[in-house]
């Protein structure tokens, strides 16, 4: 069999999107796993409407996801010219012709078919007009009479029929001489020897036409899996309303493009009941034949899940390097005060994203503390002096802040106190951190470090004596 090719084609028209993400992903994982080639081609054919902008917010979007490509990135707008000559030969072989139809007669014949209770669809007009006007026209493919339907196996969807009576002839270049969609594609995925084009199932009533276009420009038909959409909770088409739709509005959420990788490849896609898989997990596992033909529904919950899930087991010195952005942006400095690192470890089993993790981190920097107003109130009273004395005094004695030495000196306190363990850790714990949800009470010890924990205990005396 030939290597296989397959290739993502998003026309550059804004970010990408998270279900033009997952098509670029299942196609990504196909060609890595049958070690064939992932081409990328930006279909900027629509002028008017692509932009540079939206161009690199894709490439940028689909190198945080982790997905290269192998070829391209190609770019339509730069194929015109091959693009007229296929056009040109669609009308020398009279596989296509001119069509000077106005606007305003084109609306008048669908305002007449809709009357008669007829599908409105152009009705060849112009098919057999022998003159050349000097008016500006379009060009149209001829539906082919040969036969009356197009069939074609879909690798996720099985065999789909559509009888040609539903189709029409189909404009191929537009009046300014651009060259549309449905031309263009079947032109590059040809000359790029794609032999599977795998892309969202809102694209499956263009694949008849597709196919015919393949056949009149004598090109071999490449092989089609269409994948069902991804839907909001109310089952409703995903869009802005269900939350964020955009891949990289999620990096900015604080998630982890591993996180993002497994959630989209389950969108549709399942092995076993299996829920985590690492990219290379994947590429060992994805196939076309365990993607489901239903449409998958989004859950942000399960979403967030997978990135507590992999922040909780990444790599501590990568989580460091990708938090201090949101460090930054949160104006939390890291240049004074623990090794963030130690930071970092102390707060992946309790952080969902990136932007928690950092709220986390700003008590560790704070200088000073600064005491929830309901956790001083409760818990920096005169009458805790005697406790933060004797925790000044007995952390002192600790030569380091093992864990070791931290249990004899919080034994000691109790000991000492009468108190449980609680009764000592709540109010060290407002001391150290103000009060905000945080690590284990030795683990917070430790990563700050004496010096620090001990200027805190004394900073909270200091309040008590007022
Ligand atoms: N440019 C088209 C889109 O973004 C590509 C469709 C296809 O994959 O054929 O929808």
């Amino acid at each position: 069999m030939s290597e296989l090719r397959v290739r993502f084609a998003p026309s550059p028209t804004g970010y990408l999107h998270i279900g033009g993400a997952r098509t670029a992903l299942f196609n990504y994982l196909l060609a890595r796993k049958e070690k064939g080639s992932f081409v990328l081609r930006i279909e900027d054919t629509d002028v008017a409407r692509s932009t540079q902008e939206s161009v690199d917010a894709i490439l940028n979007a689909m190198e945080w996801l982790g997905l290269s490509c192998d070829e391209g990135p190609y770019y339509q707008s730069d194929r015109f010219d091959l693009y007229r000559q296929k056009v040109q030969q669609l009308l020398d072989e009279g596989k296509a012709y001119r069509c000077y139809c106005t606007a305003d007669e084109l609306d008048a014949k669908r305002e007449k078919a809709k009357a008669e209770g007829r599908k409105p669809k152009y009705d060849g007009t112009c098919r057999h007009r022998t003159d050349q006007p000097d008016t500006p026209y379009v060009v149209r493919f001829k539906l082919p009479e040969d036969r009356e339907e197009t069939t074609f196996v879909d690798q996720i969807k099985g065999s789909i029929s559509f009888r040609h009576e539903e189709l029409d002839d189909l404009i191929i270049q537009r009046t300014d001489g651009t060259p549309t969609y449905n031309l263009v594609v079947v032109i590059d995925d040809a000359e790029m020897n794609i032999n599977l084009v795998i892309r969202g199932d809102d694209h499956i009533n263009n694949t008849p036409r597709q196919i015919l276009l393949y056949e009149a420009l004598g090109y071999k038909v490449p092989e089609f899996a269409h994948v069902p959409m991804i839907l909001g909770s109310d089952k409703k088409r995903l869009s802005k309303r269900h939350g964020a739709t955009s891949v990289m509005a999620y990096q900015s959420m604080g998630y982890l493009p591993e996180a993002l990788v497994n959630y989209l490849v389950r969108l549709g896609w399942s092995f076993g009941d299996e829920e985590i898989f690492s990219m290379a997990d994947l590429i060992e596992k994805f196939s076309l034949d365990r993607v489901g033909r239903s449409a998958g529904v989004f859950n942000p919950e399960k979403l967030l899940w997978l990135n507590s899930h992999y922040i909780k087991t990444g790599d501590p010195e990568k989580l460091t390097e990708l938090l201090k952005p949101f460090l930054e942006e949160k104006g939390i400095g890291i240049d004074h005060g623990p090794d963030l690192l130690a930071v970092v470890k102390s707060l992946q089993e309790r952080s969902a994203t990136l932007i928690e993790m950092a709220d986390g981190a700003a008590f560790y920097y704070a200088e000073p503390v600064e005491y929830e107003e309901k956790a001083k109130n409760k818990f920096l009273q005169p009458e805790q002096k005697e406790l933060f004395s004797l925790l000044l005094e007995k952390l002192s004695a600790c030569t380091v802040f093992t864990e070791d030495q931290l249990e004899s000196a919080f034994a000691e306190v109790m000991n000492i106190t009468d108190l449980k363990f609680g009764k000592v850790a709540q109010p060290l714990r407002v001391a150290l951190t103000g009060g905000v949800p945080s690590p284990g009470i030795y683990e917070v010890l430790q990563v700050l470090g004496q010096d620090t924990s001990l200027k805190r205990i004394k900073k909270a005396i200091e309040l008590l004596a007022d």
